[in-house]
């Protein structure tokens, strides 16, 4: 069993900050107060109940300088599992607020955090979840461009359209839950399968991100769609923080 401590019920929130040692814990505006603390300490009781827990942060410029730190609490806390994804902007902000090459870097404290954790035998398991993490270990060499690999094949990278769907208690289907306006139809309206082929074909059209499509990685990323059209609902517009140069 797995539960994935995350949401934004009070209490039982996605650790959105972190602190230095001996300072007093952050209060995100839109958590309660305290949920900081309350949220490591339940992973105790999920701990001591034979549960898994996963930790799940959102990292945007607010609280990037935080990850690393976030990192050591929930290693410390004993989490099962540990992963970070880009804050979606869907509001009236229209940015991440992250510059491509200071989000890199992110990457790599954290890789080398990851990599040291794991060599002492840390029980945490770190779901590099993000697909700029693709980017990054194929200019480290942890990534190889598979040999074989047939032309128009996707491989991985954003599920969007190829292996997920959200559907919501009324029914509504989403491309994706964080892809704004991605509703493609309602599951008590008409068949899923249908809904499959046919207007999730508009989240298939490779060859029109405008950025990716001319990238080696097309196959194996694609950034996140969901935050690149944060900015104007364009999903096929350039992830913004992939700080790759294509030609
Ligand atoms: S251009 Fe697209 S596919 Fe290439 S690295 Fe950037 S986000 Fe990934
Ligand atoms: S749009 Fe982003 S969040 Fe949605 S499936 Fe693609 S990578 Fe994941």
């Amino acid at each position: 069993m797995c539960v994935l401590v995350f949401g934004r019920q009070p209490g039982y929130n996605t650790v959105a900050g972190g602190r230095a040692p001996g300072a007093a814990p952050p209060d995100i505006w839109f958590r309660k107060p305290g949920s900081y603390d309350c949220t490591l300490e339940k992973l105790g009781c999920l701990r001591r109940a034979g549960i898994r827990s996963v930790i799940m942060t959102t990292v945007s410029g607010t609280n990037i300088d935080q990850v690393p730190g976030i990192l050591d609490a929930v290693v410390e806390a004993g989490a099962d599992v540990f992963a970070f994804a880009r804050y979606c902007p869907t509001s009236g902000e229209k940015d991440v607020g992250i510059e491509p090459l200071r989000y890199r870097q992110l990457l790599a404290d954290c890789d080398a955090k990851f990599r040291a954790y794991q060599a002492a035998g840390c029980r945490t398991y770190f779901n590099r979840k993000d697909h700029l993490w693709t980017l990054y270990e194929y200019e480290t060499g942890a990534f190889q461009l598979p040999a074989g690999a047939e032309p128009g094949m996707i491989y991985g990278g954003c599920n969007c359209g190829n292996c997920h769907l959200t559907i919501l208690p009324t029914g509504d289907v989403y491309a994706c839950r964080r892809v704004q306006n991605s509703r493609v139809g309602n599951v008590f309206e008409e068949r899923l399968a249908d809904v499959w082929i046919g207007e999730m074909e508009r989240y298939r059209d490779y060859g029109r991100f405008a950025k990716c499509a001319r990238c080696e990685l097309l196959a194996y990323c694609r950034g996140c769609p969901a935050v690149a059209s944060g900015r104007d609902g364009d999903f096929y517009a350039a992830d913004p923080q992939c700080w790759k140069e294509v030609g």
